[in-house]
């Protein structure tokens, strides 16, 4: 039985890994679960998986979480599950888990620390939460070089490229090939793009997630970040990376071998097939996590470029990379900055872009030695960030 823990189990990923749990028993104990603030489905989540521990960063969310259960916030333990509360204390779970493997499904930068912390304490992680690869790449694989542990990707497109790479060798690789679905806009002229609203930015054409990735899917800055992502987990530069866009998401991601043949890997579009993948990784797969692809039903498979002037993240991801170390985190903290104030309807949909270019003008020549230095550098950038929103009209 894989012993498991979850980051962000209150999440679209969390809840998709416990359905996996849910629908193999047997196969996985779950140790630990650390969410934000959604007390209510935290404490039914412990009911049903009962935990070692269970764990929120917030006092008003943990003082809920023991209300629900019951229980004392001075002697907070219900049936055997110890509930946490705070940063300190969640790191220390995670640390002090007997999990074999930690599913790191926090959204945003604040999902490094935990992937750091597990990391450093020799666990496995199955690594959703990308933003951290983004902001401190060479910082979470000096991590897990130095304790042997083993960072396996979740997002679908990495998880297709490390599926599809399984047997060959490096030298054998000519490129990696993302996947786009190119968002609900992918056909939108530009002059259009002003009036778009959150609302509409909310719904994806083929993938059910959380907020953030949903809006990051729509700009095409989640590309963006999955070209670093790549950069990192494969260690291949951004020139051996292309990205075209197959809206039928069908196909989640391919190798190109030296040879020209081209690796691939399919799958209806679902994110249990990648997490449970994951969570298995290296022992074999389970049997029927996603419905079967149904070729007779596929009408067509079909592929077009990326419109860099509509959707210019993919370019500054790359700029990003040849540039200073800091510079792929002002990228991503100038766009988790963007996409709230977005969400918040305080800047127009376009505006993103600007704030990250802006960001970059301002911040992009930075560089950092330690952890500290470079949340002081993301911290600065938000900072400027909100500042920007609220000075201007947007
Ligand atoms: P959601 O917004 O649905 O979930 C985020 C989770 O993080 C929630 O459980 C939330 O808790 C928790 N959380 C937020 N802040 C904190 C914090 N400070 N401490 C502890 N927990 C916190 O996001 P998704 O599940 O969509 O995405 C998660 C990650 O996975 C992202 O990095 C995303 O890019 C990546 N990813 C997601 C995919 C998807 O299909 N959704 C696909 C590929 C990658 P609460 O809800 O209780 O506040």
């Amino acid at each position: 039985m894989k012993r498991i823990a979850i980051l962000g189990s209150t999440g679209s990923i969390g809840t998709s890994a416990l359905e996996v749990v849910r629908a193999h028993p047997g196969e996985f104990a779950v140790e630990l679960l650390v969410a934000g603030r959604q007390a209510q489905l935290l404490a039914d989540q412990v009911r049903e998986f009962r935990p070692a521990a269970a764990a929120l960063p917030g006092r008003v969310a943990f003082e809920q979480l023991c209300e629900l259960l019951g229980v004392s916030p001075s002697r907070p333990v219900w049936e055997g599950t110890r509930l946490l509360c705070g940063e300190d204390e969640i790191l220390s779970a995670i640390k002090g888990s007997s999990a074999h493997v930690v599913l790191a499904a926090v959204v945003g930068m604040a999902g490094l620390s935990g992937v750091l912390a597990a990391l450093d304490a020799g666990k496995d992680v199955a690594l959703a939460n990308k933003e951290s690869l983004v902001v401190a790449g060479a910082l979470v694989l000096d991590a897990a070089k130095r304790s042997q542990a083993k960072l396996i990707p979740v997002d679908s497109e990495h998880s297709a490229i490390f599926q599809a790479l399984r047997g060959v060798r490096e030298r054998e690789i000519s490129s990696l090939i993302l996947t786009a679905s190119g968002g609900p806009f992918r056909d939108t002229p530009l002059s259009e793009f002003s009036s778009i609203t959150p609302e509409r930015a909310l719904k994806h054409p083929q993938w059910s997630m959380g907020a953030k990735i949903t809006i990051d899917s729509a700009t095409m800055v989640n590309k963006a970040l999955e070209v670093i992502e790549a950069r990192w987990l494969f260690g291949i530069s951004s020139e051996q990376i292309e990205v075209v866009v197959h809206p039928q998401s069908i196909i989640h991601s391919m190798v190109r071998l030296v040879d020209q043949s081209v690796l691939a890997q399919l799958s209806l579009p679902d994110m249990k097939g990648p997490i449970a993948y994951a969570l298995r990784f290296p022992e074999e797969r389970l049997a029927n996590v996603m419905k079967p692809l149904d070729f007779g039903a596929l009408r067509e498979l079909t592929f077009f470029p990326v419109d860099d002037q509509r959707f210019p993240g993919i370019r500054r991801a790359r700029e990003c990379l040849a540039g200073a170390k800091g510079a792929c985190a002002v990228f991503n903290a100038a766009n988790e900055v963007a996409v709230a104030q977005f969400l918040s309807h305080r800047i127009s949909f376009p505006s993103i872009h600007v704030l990250i270019e802006e960001a970059l003008q301002k911040f992009g020549d930075r560089g950092y030695e330690s952890v500290g230095d470079l949340v002081d550098l993301c911290t600065a950038v938000e900072v400027w960030a909100r500042q920007r929103v609220g000075a201007l009209r947007w």
